[in-house]
């Protein structure tokens, strides 16, 4: 049956080195998507506005003819769609991912509305960045730990009484917010411009991947620890505080490297200290 042939692309074949346009560095990614309906929606939403590229992670019912059904004859968004297991697979190759969430958490994660988000994306792609707009589950939406993995949340202006808006009209919003802010169609370079994100500095090397972070973060986790940091307070709190300062950074490669190399050596220090280790001998 036609709808069980879905081809499935691995993510690094998507990614810049095959795809060339601003458009194609773009992932729409959604986390645990519990009506197939939701994502057929999702993938018309994304090709109406010239997007095409579908991560889904772990989805409750994919491939589903009510997926097809809803896509409306985006079919080839869907036939393309790439399917992991878990959000730091999606988005590991990824220099900027942001996540839409209905409600503000207690992470506190910088908010950005999505014409910001739109900006921050477009410097990004621009810069040849890969770049995923994540979104989260029907009922529940994202998980902190998901959007302790983004690097900005986006959520869209709503009535505060009722603000979560059906996930593919989720979806729908942001590539229109998207397709306006990149002028990608010649109407709308008659819209003064609306962007308001930072604009990124010059910089020689391009900012540090999401896999490059999070081998960073874990050895922060280890280093503290070892460190005697956190003197009974919880781990997760103070990690938290130390994603979001180094996530605002935008660190690239070398900012990463010269950081592992500070905690490999506060670590050594600590491990003298605690007799884990020889002292160094005197010159
Ligand atoms: N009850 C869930 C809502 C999930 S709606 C919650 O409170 O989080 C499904 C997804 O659509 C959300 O995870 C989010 O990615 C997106 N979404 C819905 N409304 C949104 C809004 N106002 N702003 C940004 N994203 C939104």
């Amino acid at each position: 049956m036609r709808f069980w042939t879905a081809r499935q692309f691995n993510i690094a074949a998507m990614s810049s080195a095959s795809v060339s346009s601003p458009a194609e560095r773009l992932r729409i990614v959604l986390v645990g998507t519990q009506h197939p309906g939701n994502i057929g929606s999702a993938a018309r939403a994304m090709k109406t506005m010239g997007f095409s590229r579908l991560v889904l992670v772990a989805p409750m019912q994919f491939p589903h003819p009510e997926a097809y059904a809803l896509a409306a004859g985006a079919n080839d968004v869907l036939e393309t769609a790439v399917r992991v297991d878990t959000l730091a697979e999606a988005v590991a190759d990824c220099r900027l991912v942001l996540g839409c969430t209905a409600r503000s958490r207690r992470i506190a994660l910088e908010a950005l509305h999505p014409r910001q988000a739109a900006e921050r994306g477009r410097v990004a792609v621009e810069a040849g960045d890969e770049v995923a707009l994540v979104f989260g589950r029907e009922r529940t939406g994202l998980e902190n730990d998901e959007l302790q993995l983004c690097h900005a949340a986006v959520h869209i202006p709503a009535n505060p009484d009722y603000s979560s808006l059906n996930l593919a009209a989720a979806v729908q919003v942001l590539a229109y917010e998207l397709r306006v802010g990149w002028s990608m169609d010649e109407s709308t370079l008659l819209i003064a411009p609306v962007g308001v994100a930072r604009a990124r500095e010059v910089r020689s090397e391009p900012p540090a991947t999401h896999a490059q972070l999070e081998g960073f973060f874990s050895q922060l986790a280890d280093t503290l620890d070892a460190i005697d940091f956190h003197k009974g307070r919880t781990p997760a709190t103070a990690m938290r505080k130390f994603r979001r300062l180094f996530l605002r950074a935008e660190l690239d490669a070398r900012d990463v490297r010269l950081l592992r190399g500070l905690l490999a050596d506060a670590k050594r220090m600590a491990d003298i200290a605690e007799g884990r280790l020889p002292p160094p001998r005197m010159p």
